[in-house]
Formats: C-alpha cells, structure tokens, sequence
C-alpha cells in the first residue's frame, strides 16, 4: 500500500497539475455553503470532501472516533483526538480518493453528496483560538529591524541566538483569509513632534510568516522537548501579521507590541499537516552558539516551503513584492514549542503559533514593507506607476505558499485582506 504523500498516488477527480490541493496533500478545514452547516472538509482539486458526509456513511467506521467530530464548526475537538487519529484519517481519505477506489467513485450521488465545488463554499477560521504566540525567528528579518532602530554593528539583541525570541499575541482578532480589516487608529509621535497625538495609522505593514498549530496540550507546569513536539504539532497555516509600524515605534519599549499588532492578524483556510510535508523536510542553519540543551533536537525540522506577497491596489492586478522561503528560519518550530513550554507555561490545542517575519537574505525576499522600502525610505513602484513606502485603503494583500519537488505540490492555498479605511 502506498503511503498518503507518495508521488506515485493519482486520485479519481481530475486535478490540475499546478493545483495546490493533490491527493498528496489534503489538508483539513472549516467550511459551510447554503444548505450545509459549518463542518470539516479536506481540499482535493477544486473540490472539498464533506468529512460530515463521509462519516455519516460508515467509511470511518475502522477509526477510533464519533462521527459527529466532523459535524462542527471548529477542527479543535477533531485535533485534540490525537496524532494517530489524525494520521488514520487523512490515510482513510488518501484511500478514498484514490483512483481504483469506488467506495464514492462508484456513485454518482454519493460524489454529489460527498464534494462540494470550493467557490461554492465559503471557508470559515479552521480553529478556536485558545492563544496565540508570535516569534522572531528568522535571522535576516532581526538583522534588519535591528539595523533601521537600534545599532547596525550590534544588529541583533545578545539574547537572539541563545532563545527563540517571541510574546504572547492576541488571539480573538485573528481572522481568516477573506476578511477585510479596517485600519486601526492609535496613539504615535512622530520624531520631531513635541508631543503625541492619536489617529489613522500611517504606516500599515504585513509581515510574511508561517504558522503552526497545536493539536494536543499539555498540563501547567509540564514542560516538552524539541524531539516531543512533533506530537503536538497538527499542522501549517500561513499567517499575516498585520502590523502598525508608527504605533509600534512609540509604544514598545519597554514591554513590546500590543496595540500596534492586535487590531488583527490573518490565517489562511486550509492547515497542511506534517505529515503532507513530509518529504519536504530539509536541514536547518548551523546554530553557533550551540542552544542550551533544553532547545536541542534531532532530525530535520524545517521545510522548503516556497513564499510570495502579492499587492493588489483597488480595481488594478497583484504584483509579487517578496518571494522568501520557511526554510530561511533561525529556529525551528520543535524548539519554539519547547520553549514556550520550557517554565511550564499550558500548551492548548487550537494554539497559534507563528513563526515571525520569514526574511531571505535578499531584497526581493523581504517579508515586511518596513524591509523592502528600508522603513519608508526607498519607495516600491508598482507596475501601475502608483508607489507604496506602506500599505494604502483598498491595497489587498494576498500571501501564497507551497512545497515542490518533481511534480508534486503541496500548497496552502492563500491569505487574502483587503485593508479598508480606519473606522
Ligand atoms: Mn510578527
């Protein structure tokens, strides 16, 4: 029996070659149309597979789980089942799917039943959002930052290569791609002003990250190792970390950003499991120093995961702006969860944690406005003669991501905001 992610599998619905859903990858998410309540679907093609549906007809019926786990607006019950659940699932689907299978294929109101056609659903946020942590894990990103506001000779802080540096965001404003936001208002001081005043933010950014989500918790004072995270892992979303660069600059010091990141943050629908990225596996930057030994790891935990932002002004085209990588990371997300839990802090299942700004070594594969016009300085002109220093009303932001390597794709799909006027 071939394995889920196998190049060699082919499914019975006809999938396009560049489609970010093959029968390699499935990823799990939240949707619902007119006539089906929100409930647990996996991405094929163009279509979705109504796990609801397929569970109402038995073809679970081998796995260890009540049906009605699908039947739910959030994946949270349906992750907190376990990684055997998950694997057994997602391998159950693989077998569905597959082109000699006719337990749906071989009737055509069952594949009525069972697939819904993705532009007929509306995709909702995958899960409930117990917390929600945001690293600073990519080197190049914190070189940057550290260069344009503190010391370019001292770029990074002389905590950076010992910890993965993070802090703990706001989970109840995080929305799924397909949610506009409103520009947030804030407190600022511009440098030459003698005193601050509040209003519009001025300097609306993106940040480019990765993010992954935990499946299963852990009790107050337990603490895992990088080795262990791998079972509480369930999956990747992409992340935009909106972000309010002139409020940030004022109110930061001395305990970090609040109000500047928690107007909203965007995920995009569909979360990639491990175990689709499997073979996507690559080997991480020499850490020098060597982490304290609660932080290291065995094994290859990053990923090739290929990135890009897209700019789309109202009524005009998007245009790529940044093209970066998840495997660029400093830290891997198995030592980012291990020391989230290292004092003892409760992992929950629903947690979002992203990885920071993704930034290459590049221009062009900058993850962050602030990056790639230099903090406002060198302005980015689109092909519609129009230039961004950051981000105008009615820009949308769109971020893609995918894994490739010889014909096969493994992809997120996107997360799409459009930036409306501050309320
Ligand atoms: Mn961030």
């Amino acid at each position: 029996m071939l394995k889920a992610n196998d190049p060699g599998l082919h499914s019975w619905i006809e999938i396009a070659a560049d489609s970010d859903f093959p029968i390699q990858n499935l990823p799990f998410g939240i949707f619902t149309t007119p006539d089906r309540d929100p409930r647990v679907g996996v991405a094929i093609g163009e279509y979705i597979l109504d796990l609801c549906v397929v569970a109402q007809h038995n073809m679970f019926e081998l796995i260890d789980l009540d049906p009605n786990v699908f039947h739910r607006p959030y994946l949270n019950e349906f992750i907190a089942l376990g990684k055997p659940i998950w694997r057994a699932v997602r391998n159950r689907v693989s077998e569905l799917l597959r082109n000699h299978n006719e337990e749906i294929s071989g009737n055509s109101d069952l594949i009525r039943e069972c697939l819904v056609e993705q532009y007929k659903a509306q995709m909702l946020i995958p899960v409930q959002v117990p917390n929600y942590t945001d690293f600073y894990s990519s080197i190049e990103h914190a070189t940057n930052v550290g260069t344009m506001f503190r010391d370019p000779a001292n770029a990074l802080s002389p905590n950076w290569k010992h910890l993965p540096v993070g802090y703990h965001g706001r989970a109840s404003s995080i929305v799924v791609s397909g949610t506009n936001i409103h520009r947030p208002k804030g407190q600022t001081k511009a440098p030459q002003a003698d005193a601050p005043a509040f209003g519009s933010c001025r300097q609306l950014d993106f940040e480019l990250e990765v993010a992954f989500i935990t499946g299963r918790e852990t009790a107050l004072g337990q603490s895992i190792t990088p080795d262990q995270a791998d079972d509480y892992i369930f999956g990747l979303v992409l992340f935009n970390d909106w972000s309010a660069r002139d409020i940030q600059t004022w109110e930061y010091v001395p305990l970090g950003p609040f109000l500047a990141k928690s107007f909203g943050s965007s995920i995009s629908p569909w979360v990639v499991t491990l175990d689709a990225l499997e073979p996507f596996k690559v080997k991480g930057p020499e850490q020098d120093p060597r982490p304290l030994s609660y932080l290291e790891f065995t094994g290859n935990h990053h990923y090739d995961i290929n990135l890009e932002v897209l700019l789309q002004p109202a009524g005009g085209r998007a245009n790529c702006i940044s093209r970066s990588n998840y495997k660029y990371m400093y830290w891997n997300m198995n030592q980012q969860l291990a020391h989230q839990s290292s004092n003892g802090c409760n992992i929950q299942v629903g947690d979002v944690y992203a990885s920071g700004t993704i930034s290459g070594s590049t221009r062009e594969s900058y993850g962050s406005m602030l990056e790639l016009t230099w903090g406002g300085t060198q302005p980015i002109t689109l092909p519609d003669g129009t230039q961004r220093r950051f981000i105008n009303d009615h820009d949308t932001i769109i971020m893609r991501g995918y894994a490739g390597r010889n014909g096969t794709r493994i992809g997120f799909g996107e997360v799409r905001t459009k930036i409306l006027p501050a309320i």
